[in-house]
């Protein structure tokens, strides 16, 4: 595909218009200027526009078979692939990430495609099982067949922190298209021109693969009246969501007083403990803090996994911990935050922290000029801590509390009162197994992923991950939104009772024309 110009313009159908309503520019953090072109959001008959186009892709696009379908995933990962530079370019100038981090989300975005592509052509998502009919049983058996169809338009938000992986053609959308389902993207207003220039690869793909136009649509305007009237309107019938947890929940009660409401998949907010015990910290405690810096500061802290709280008991050597820290820390240049918005949350909720008489401020690294993070981690008890739930808070970038524990009954009750969390991390040695053998239940009652001697940053995509986590880390902690599994959120069980085999979809028919694997009659096929 050949590179293209951003030219502010919305993606509806095969068409691509400016928006009529408010305009608004990117603006680039680190050089604090504003992005050519203007953009402008869509009105509300833009989106009654690519919702009637998407309610009427929903058929032809879900009785494609999987090597279509996968087919057409893989020309969207060629076509990003094709316009690698502009994508490039735009995203740095956007979000303030350096190119390296750009060019690795650019990879695990086409991975991602391609990951989805061979889960379409595996078939085993379907789970689709056949029990044949018992005609001579009392009372007899009717032929009975399941299999998991797409759930229709899917609307997704694009992540501030993630322009590629988590954004336009992120992970939300290729689990979407790979369950069969038209996406309409509301795009977030930090990245407006990659988000279109993804938009453009996802567009040229569908036409190039023969697909309806109304598969994919990218709006731009605000959340409130765009993203609500997506989620709003009929003819949607699930949502993806990355961002604040003010954001996902104003979307799940939208969702929830539609007449027929619909699953929103909202990550949210999480502060992903990180548990180091005894043995660990006196064996390695200087190496565990100079790797914990490393998560902490990571994309400016701008992860949805980063480690937030961290739990040790007292007595055990925190301080070779907090030295690793610090002289890690003390190496870092401060990292440009992806908006103002973004950059002033962050500085009012490390303000609360120093302001906080509960916390001693451990470590204060660079605060650095201009929309930087400065990386900072406090100190409290775990009698204040659990006495004063604001230092539980989320503060979306670099920073970090270090919460001293009396013994390990009070480090389960800590545990035990956390909200639920997208991450728990714990750092042991071969003399703390104990512990951890009595930990870690009350650990993965807490979190979707638990990990031993490591940190939440850094989420592989592959068919064991799981990134999701009891409310309020996401709206639904039976999902995940990275990894093959996140196909599963698109789609719902069907069950086809005495239909004749020619009416039934291929995956379910006698022949078995797509060669999906099956349970039949019990026996997995
Ligand atoms: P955000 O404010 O939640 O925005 C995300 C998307 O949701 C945007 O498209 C936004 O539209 C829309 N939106 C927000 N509030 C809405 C509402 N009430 N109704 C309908 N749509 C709404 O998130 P953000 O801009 O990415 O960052 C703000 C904060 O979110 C950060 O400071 C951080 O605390 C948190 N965050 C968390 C994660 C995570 O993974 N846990 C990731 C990113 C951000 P607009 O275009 O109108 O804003």
């Amino acid at each position: 595909m050949d590179e293209m110009a951003v030219q502010g313009e919305m993606l509806i159908g095969a068409g691509a218009r400016a928006g009529t309503a408010a305009s608004f520019h990117a603006f680039d953090p680190t050089l604090q200027t504003v992005l050519e072109p203007s953009f402008a959001g869509g009105t509300l008959a833009d989106v009654d526009q690519a919702c009637a186009l998407a309610a009427a892709a929903f058929d032809p696009f879900r009785a494609t078979g999987p090597e279509a379908r996968a087919a057409f995933l893989e020309a969207i990962a060629v076509n990003l692939e094709g316009t690698a530079e502009a994508i490039v370019s735009r995203a740095m100038a956007e979000t303030g990430l350096p190119e390296v981090r750009i060019r690795g989300e650019l990879g695990r975005t086409t991975g991602q495609l391609r990951l989805f592509a061979r889960v379409v052509r595996d078939g085993s998502y379907l789970d689709a099982r056949i029990d044949h009919a018992l005609p001579e049983r009392t009372p007899p058996r009717a032929d009975i067949r399941l299999v998991h169809q797409p759930l229709g338009p899917v609307v997704v938000f694009g992540a501030s922190n993630f322009p590629l992986a988590f954004s336009v053609a992120g992970g939300d959308t290729a689990s979407a298209f790979a369950a069969g389902c038209p996406v309409i993207v509301k795009a977030h207003h930090a990245h407006p021109g990659t988000s279109e220039l993804a938009g453009r690869a996802i567009q040229q793909a569908v036409a190039d693969c023969g697909l309806p136009e109304g598969t994919f649509a990218l709006l731009f305007g605000s959340g409130t009246e765009i993203g609500v009237a997506l989620v709003a309107d009929p003819r949607v019938q699930g949502v993806g969501f990355t961002g604040s947890f003010a954001g996902g929940t104003a979307l799940m009660k939208v969702a929830q007083q539609r007449a027929q409401p619909i699953p929103v998949y909202a990550e949210m907010s999480s502060i992903n403990p990180v548990v180091l015990l005894p043995g660990a910290l006196a064996e390695r405690g200087a190496a565990i803090g100079a790797a914990f810096a490393g998560a902490l500061t990571l994309g400016a802290g701008q992860f949805c996994t980063n480690p937030g709280l961290v739990l040790a008991l007292e007595g055990s050597d925190t301080a070779a911990f907090v030295a690793g820290a610090k002289g890690a820390i003390a190496e870092m240049k401060p990292a440009t935050m992806l908006t103002g918005g973004i950059h002033n949350a962050y500085r009012l909720g490390v303000d609360a922290l120093v302001a906080n008489p509960r916390t001693t401020h451990v470590i204060a690294g660079d605060p650095g000029e201009g929309l930087v993070s400065q990386p900072n981690l406090f100190a409290v008890t775990a009698e204040d801590l659990m006495a004063d739930h604001s230092l539980t808070a989320e503060v979306f970038g670099a920073s970090s509390v270090l919460v001293r524990c009396k013994d390990a009954a009070q480090l389960k009750t800590v545990i035990d009162e956390l909200e639920g969390q997208l991450t728990a991390a714990i750092h042991v040695a071969a003399s703390d197994l104990d512990l951890v053998r009595d930990l870690l239940p009350h650990l993965e009652r807490r979190a979707g992923r638990v990990l031993f001697n490591g940190f939440g940053t850094g989420v592989e995509v592959c068919d064991a991950m799981v990134h999701g986590g009891p409310y309020p880390s996401t709206s639904d902690g039976r999902s995940t939104s990275v990894g093959s599994l996140a196909i599963a959120r698109w789609l719902r069980p069907v069950c086809f009772q005495d239909a004749p085999d020619a009416l039934l979809p291929p995956t379910l028919q006698d022949a078995n024309p797509w060669k999906v694997p099956r349970r039949v009659n019990g026996v997995r096929g």
